[in-house]
């Protein structure tokens, strides 16, 4: 009877203490950090952001901001207080990193001429997350004494080891080459050599981009072929489209040009007559068609062309509505040559695109 009451107590007993353990380790407070946390250096970070959860507490640690401006290993303290007031602290490791390469700011493509050296380096911007400062080197063979494109990179390391490398042009011009690049707003990249612009690599002529007055000599060839085969095509639809209108040299763009403003002002000339150098009839890639008057819109050739022309490579170059893009009234008669594939790229299922738009230009004067 004694020794089972002995028994039954420190069965009690034991009970008692992991009952009290149980209810200790429910109600304890429990904090979990994000393991092995890398944080790039100089990133806003904050010694809250390196807790993954926390059990039965409440974290008595203010938000402090961690000093990331180092590279190592940086120890943070969290103080949590459970539901009985108790509190705790927990520590954790951060690791400090520089994992991103430097940032280089340059131009893609540089020119010079033949014998004149220009300094490669000159505008060239590098900056970095860790705010060292980094040189940058260029790589490549290039001679400033042989017209060529030079395929160059600039390079730049920071101490880290992360490296940034980044392709660029050095054109080396022969005498009398005159070539500036731009980028358009797209992304296209266009290049104005002696006076005319191609973007992406397509002879590009309106408001914004003109033609040097000696320019063109009548449609190029490929226009010209272009056209019989579309002519061709039209005629088996039983439709006979005809050039009424194609190249127009510079001179002759003076006096058409200046003769619409004696008769109807500058204003309104603009919107359907191009200034001298920005008419794409100029450029012997364009001409009008059969009847160029607002009288052949919605003929049954103006549909035939407008839903076809794309296949021989021509596009509606001033489509419906598309005034303020093209900076023209809509043309039904007039197209232009850009090959079969920008045409139907710009065709766009019907829907037709223009120039300005698929590349990201404007066509506004100057002036
Ligand atoms: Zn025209």
């Amino acid at each position: 009877m004694k020794i089972k009451k002995k028994v039954l107590i420190i069965l009690i007993s034991i009970s008692i203490v992991i009952l009290i353990a149980v209810i200790f380790f429910v109600i304890s407070p429990k904090v979990r950090f994000i393991e092995n946390l890398e944080v790039p250096i100089n990133k806003e970070y904050y010694n809250l952001d390196a807790i993954k959860n926390i059990k039965n507490g409440k974290i008595i640690s203010n938000k402090e901001r961690i000093d990331t401006s180092k590279l190592g290993n940086i120890e943070i303290t969290i103080e949590i207080k459970n539901i009985l007031g108790i509190s705790k602290k927990y520590k954790t490791k951060i690791k400090i990193v520089d994992t991103e390469a430097p940032n280089i700011i340059y131009k893609n493509i540089l020119t010079t001429q033949i014998g004149k050296e220009i300094d490669l380096l000159n505008g060239v911007e590098v900056s970095d997350n860790s705010n060292e400062k980094i040189n940058v080197v260029v790589e490549g063979e290039y001679d400033f004494n042989k017209t060529g494109e030079y395929l160059l990179y600039y390079v730049a390391k920071d101490s880290s080891g992360n490296i940034k490398k980044e392709k660029f042009t050095l054109k080396v011009l022969a005498n009398g080459v005159n070539e500036s690049y731009f980028t358009t707003s797209k992304g296209f990249s266009g290049v104005i050599k002696n006076g005319v612009t191609y973007i992406d690599g397509y002879l590009v002529v309106n408001k914004t981009y003109s033609l040097p007055s000696t320019y063109g000599n009548g449609l190029t060839k490929e226009t010209m072929d272009a056209f019989n085969e579309l002519k061709s095509a039209a005629l088996l639809d039983g439709f006979n489209i005809y050039i009424a209108s194609g190249f127009r040299s510079y001179d002759r763009q003076v006096t058409l040009y200046n003769n619409y403003v004696k008769r109807d002002g500058k204003n309104a000339a603009d919107t359907y007559s191009a200034r001298p150098g920005h008419s794409e009839h100029q450029s012997g890639l364009t001409f009008d068609v059969n009847e160029v008057s607002d009288k052949f819109h919605n003929t049954p050739e103006a549909n035939w062309l407008k839903d076809n022309c794309y296949k021989y490579g021509f596009i509606l170059r001033f489509p419906n509505g598309k005034d303020k893009e093209t900076g023209f009234k809509y043309e039904s008669w007039h197209f232009r040559y850009v090959g079969k594939e920008l045409a139907k790229k710009l065709y766009n299922d019907g829907d037709w695109l223009t120039m300005e738009e698929y590349f990201g230009i404007l066509s506004i004067y100057e002036d």
